[in-house]
């Protein structure tokens, strides 16, 4: 650990999942902790007055001004990197790291080395895969991340592992000056979170870092250039190999489909003339094609690594998604219903939309900004009918009426509970046998619910009531 701690003096950034076990780790290992934090309510209190117990001075209702002395940040992810206190440290020439940073800097000089997932859509699936992948190859690793384990937990506890599946966000990412991966992937770059980073070019650059000092593999899209114009960007060790997932056959230095069959032309003896094949499409759970490309890039990492290819099989075969992904509740008189929940942003629901040929689609929500023209006008043809919700549904109505007029709509004007009830029902109406009634709203769920995992559950209820 090249990085001494004792005696300096470190400032964490926001209380919560990443400050609270950071400035914890901190203290434990003799620096002398302040954390700041924008808000005072109640419990930002109650996790002030547990770090405080231990000797660490927490200062609440204050985000934004530099505290004396600091030596280093360490930052919640989220904090906007135009925040007064990071101009404040830029001017005082001190560091700022994220929570992957400090994890990456605490790492021991042995530990597991990390298979690095980011992208828009699909790091969580694809990370989940990976694990899976590499458990069946006997190897101890965990997905860590936004998920299950705390990257933090995974790299300071007792627990030892083989190889860690990390799922980055493209904000851990722009903290992260000095991660080197042995390998990652960027799954696709679709606009989000720009208002945060600033610009598209600046989002993709965050999401670039990724690659920096990779040591054995690239793993990019081949449907999406610009994740392979991230790779040839990258400053990478000498012979890490850029390699190209696609839905289609795959080039030399390339994981594709053939026939049906995921095959492998990258990590095989001879690719100019040789392929593995690695599993079956029906293997991968959901087999959408969107949830194909992931299951690819998981094994990309996952062969990288030097993972055998009956264990790909097994993985993907031992896999099933979290809740909300594309989960088939149930079929009533001949309707499949499916809950993609978790598609809150058009580039998500433009893949699940892809996945089944004739939709009545439930959508709407809080749009965060975004625009539906380009996802109607390419869904139009598969949609048998609409039901709306939520605040800024008349944006989706809109881009119906110039995109797809011939399809009808039914706007819900209601946000009570019983709305989503309804909206099932509507759809009901709407769908004719063989079609699939499909959640995926585009939008975030908070101007009627918790969040997307209860809106998932308020439509599967209401599709039991319809089969009951
Ligand atoms: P993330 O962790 O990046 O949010 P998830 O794996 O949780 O990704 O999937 C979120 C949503 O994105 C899913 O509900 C699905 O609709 C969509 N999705 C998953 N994989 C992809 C992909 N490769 N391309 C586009 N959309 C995807």
């Amino acid at each position: 650990m090249p990085f001494e701690f004792q005696g300096k003096h470190v400032t964490v950034a926001g209380l919560g999942v990443s400050g609270v076990p950071a400035a914890k780790v901190l203290h434990g290992l003799g620096a002398r902790v302040t954390v700041v934090n924008d808000g005072a309510d109640e419990r930002a209190r109650a996790q002030a007055a547990e770090l405080e117990a231990l000797g660490i001075t927490v200062r609440l209702g204050d985000g934004d001004t530099l505290p004396e002395g600091t030596e280093l940040i360490v930052t919640a992810p989220g904090w906007k990197p135009t925040k007064p206190l990071f101009t404040a440290a830029g001017q005082a020439g001190v560091p700022v790291w994220g929570d992957v940073e400090l994890a990456w800097r605490l790492r021991r000089p042995d530990s597991a080395p990390w298979l690095a997932v980011t992208g828009t859509n699909g790091k969580t699936t694809t990370v989940q895969m990976l694990a899976s992948i590499l458990k069946a190859a006997g190897l101890r690793t965990a997905a860590v991340g936004n998920i299950g384990v705390s990257l933090l937990d995974a790299v300071t506890g007792d627990e030892e592992y083989d190889v860690l599946a990390v799922e980055l966000s493209s904000y851990q990412l722009h903290w992260a000056p000095s991660l080197r991966a042995h390998s990652a992937a960027v799954l696709n770059l679709a606009p989000d979170h720009l208002d945060w980073h600033g610009s598209m070019e600046a989002y993709a650059a965050d999401k670039g870092r990724i690659y920096e000092g990779n040591h054995v593999a690239c793993v990019y899209n081949v449907a999406d250039k610009a994740t392979e114009d991230l790779v040839r960007e990258a400053d990478v060790e000498e012979g890490c190999r850029a390699i190209g997932f696609t839905l289609g056959s795959p080039a030399p230095s390339q994981l594709g489909v053939v026939d049906g069959i995921l095959v492998d032309r990258a990590f095989v003896e001879n690719r100019h003339k040789n392929a593995q094949e690695l599993a079956e499409v029906s293997d991968v759970n959901p087999p959408a094609p969107h949830n194909i490309a992931n299951a690819l890039a998981a094994a990309a990492l996952a062969r990288a690594f030097g993972v055998p290819a009956a264990a790909v099989r097994d993985g993907l075969r031992a896999f099933t998604p979290d809740a909300h992904r594309i989960a088939h509740v149930a079929d009533v008189d001949g309707v499949a219903y499916v809950d993609d929940s978790k598609a809150t942003n058009t580039h998500a629901t433009e893949a699940s939309l892809a996945a089944y040929e004739s939709i009545v689609w439930i959508a709407g929500g809080l749009a965060k900004g975004a625009t539906f023209d380009e996802l109607v006008a390419g869904a139009a043809k598969r949609l048998r009918g609409a039901v709306l919700i939520g605040a800024d549904r008349a944006l989706i109505r809109e881009a119906l009426a110039r995109h797809a007029p011939e399809v009808p709509v039914v706007d819900l004007d209601r946000t009570d509970t019983g709305a989503m009830l309804q909206a099932v029902q509507e759809a009901r109406r709407l769908a004719r046998p063989g079609d699939t009634v499909l959640l995926a709203p585009a939008c975030a769920s908070m101007d009627m619910f918790t969040n997307y995992n209860q809106r998932g559950d308020a439509f599967a209820r209401a599709v039991r009531e319809l089969g009951a």
